[in-house]
């Protein structure tokens, strides 16, 4: 269960790319960090992080956990140590692919302690949270980018990372303020993979669709490519075959935004 669910969460994808539906052209962002919960999920956003980066920004990427708990029957390493140092280095070679700025781990526990009990379980919830003001208020992204409510695959790691983002988000506790979109794939991009059931936001509610180049989807290739404890061969090929025969080539975003002016009333 947990290894399906593992695998759910991090084959996502889909062809996307990103604009701003109704907004004004603006200067683009200058720093750009992503959070995600394990090393992998970053694919879901591989495009934009690679567009991004290529036009000059500078762009980060943050893993919550360490993927400890990824075990794969091809892969044969057995859950621990071991096979973080594995994902680590896979995780490095993804960010190299993208060209974006090495990764950053929060070096939470894969699951988040849920297995340890409640005690250990909110110890990493609140680890993961000042760990991540820290980086925040360190790097000073303009934007940041983590999953929306639907966590891709609904994998408890990705939604509870993402909470904690919007948690600290809409604390204060940041020095600045930053623009906060979440991820989400559309119903058509969810339904590209529908054995693996992945969770979607209709395109109503997703405001920001980027695109991405060809350029942008070989190098997305590539960062899954690293991923080889994880996907066998054949799964990772038939992944970005998947991702060619899309011409879709964009992804979906929601900005987190606020009515503007205070209200009395709903
Ligand atoms: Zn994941």
């Amino acid at each position: 269960m947990l290894k399906n669910l593992l695998i759910l969460s991090c084959f996502l994808l889909v062809g996307c790319g990103m604009e701003t539906a109704s907004a004004p052209e603006s200067k683009p962002p200058t720093t750009i960090m992503a959070v995600f919960a394990h090393p992998d999920d970053e694919t879901t956003v591989a495009p934009i992080l690679s567009k991004y980066a290529a036009e000059g920004a500078t762009v980060h990427l943050v893993i919550a956990t360490d993927g400890r708990y990824g075990v794969t029957d091809h892969a044969g390493i057995p859950a621990g140590d071991s096979l973080v140092e594995v994902r680590n280095g896979e995780l490095a070679c993804s960010c190299r692919a993208l060209g974006i700025e090495p990764p950053i781990h929060l070096s939470r526990r894969d699951m988040l302690g849920m297995e340890q009990g409640m005690d250990a379980f909110f110890g990493q919830l609140i680890g993961m949270e000042d760990a991540l003001e820290a980086v925040i208020d360190s790097l000073r992204p303009e934007v940041i980018l983590t999953f929306g409510p639907d966590g891709d695959s609904g994998h408890p790691d990705h939604r509870l990372t993402a909470d904690v983002t919007t948690e600290l988000y809409f604390s204060g506790k940041l020095n600045y303020r930053p623009e906060l979109y979440y991820f989400s794939y559309t119903p058509t991009q969810a339904a590209k993979y529908g054995d693996w059931k992945l969770n979607y936001a209709d395109e109503q509610f997703l405001d920001t669709r980027i695109s991405f180049s060809e350029t942008d989807a070989e190098r997305y290739y590539d960062a899954i490519r690293c991923h080889q404890s994880q996907f066998t061969q054949q799964a990772m090929e038939e992944w970005i075959a998947a991702e060619r025969a899309d011409e879709d080539k964009r992804i979906f975003f929601r900005k987190v935004v606020l009515a503007g002016e205070e209200r009395d009333g709903f």
